[in-house]
């Protein structure tokens, strides 16, 4: 399936910047509730973010700053629990 051309979607990285294939980092989204949640499908309807797919970077959410710079004020919240999934996915995909 690698054409080696065609659009490859670049997605940056609201922990550290960097930039990615949007297909190997994880999308976040701000749901209507105001609380920012893995999204799982990558087509959930809200404003999306996106992190590396990496334990620090997750990690580094966890400083709201960094959720109200990509989100603006309603994304003060993030679900604590989401995030504790992701850090447990990511670490699974790594070493399970
Ligand atoms: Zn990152």
């Amino acid at each position: 399936m690698s054409k080696g051309k065609g659009h490859i979607p670049i997605r940056t990285c609201i922990s550290c910047g960097r930039k990615e294939n949007k297909k190997s980092m994880i999308r976040l989204v701000l749901n209507e509730d105001g609380i920012v949640i893995m999204d799982k499908s990558g087509s959930a309807p809200g404003r999306g973010a996106y992190v590396c797919n990496e334990t620090q970077c997750i990690e580094l959410l966890k400083e709201k700053k960094r959720l109200v710079r990509a989100f603006g004020k309603m994304g003060r919240e993030c679900a604590r629990m989401q995030f504790a999934e992701i850090v447990r996915t990511i670490s699974g995909g790594l070493y399970g």
